[in-house]
């Protein structure tokens, strides 16, 4: 069924606590919790608890949860003290997307260039 855990996605198995993770928060539908190889002092991945392949996907099935990512993210930056920050969905590989269950990367404590690589 669309949305439910999958036995190959390393994202299904933190949120199942199979995986440890650094976990910085988490809410009835997200948990957030640090890169384990981080591009800023601040990279923290903020994921649905259901599984959805990308954000767009996320979106179109649960919008509700798709917000909940964007409110968490802030929330995370707010209590990183970042008064300027990034929040990155790579979708696709071409885009860098290497694992499939979307997640915000929310990057700071760093200056950050525009256009992004
Ligand atoms: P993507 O490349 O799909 O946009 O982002 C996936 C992110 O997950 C990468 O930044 C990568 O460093 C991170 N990552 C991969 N495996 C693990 C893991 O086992 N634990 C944590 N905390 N992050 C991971
Ligand atoms: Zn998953």
């Amino acid at each position: 069924m669309v949305g439910e855990p999958q036995d190959d996605c390393l994202f299904c198995k933190i949120v199942a606590g199979q995986i440890p993770a650094d976990v910085v928060q988490e809410t009835e539908t997200t948990v957030a919790f640090r890169d384990i190889n981080p591009q800023a002092p601040t990279h923290i991945l903020v994921i649905p608890k259901v599984h959805h392949r990308d954000a767009a996907a996320l979106a179109a099935a649960e919008p509700g949860i798709a917000a909940d990512i964007l409110r968490e993210a802030g929330q995370v930056a707010a209590e990183e003290k970042l008064d300027s920050y990034r929040i990155v969905f790579n979708t696709g590989s071409g885009a860098g997307q290497t694992v499939f269950h979307a997640h915000a990367h929310l990057l700071g404590g760093r200056g950050m260039q525009w256009p992004p690589g």
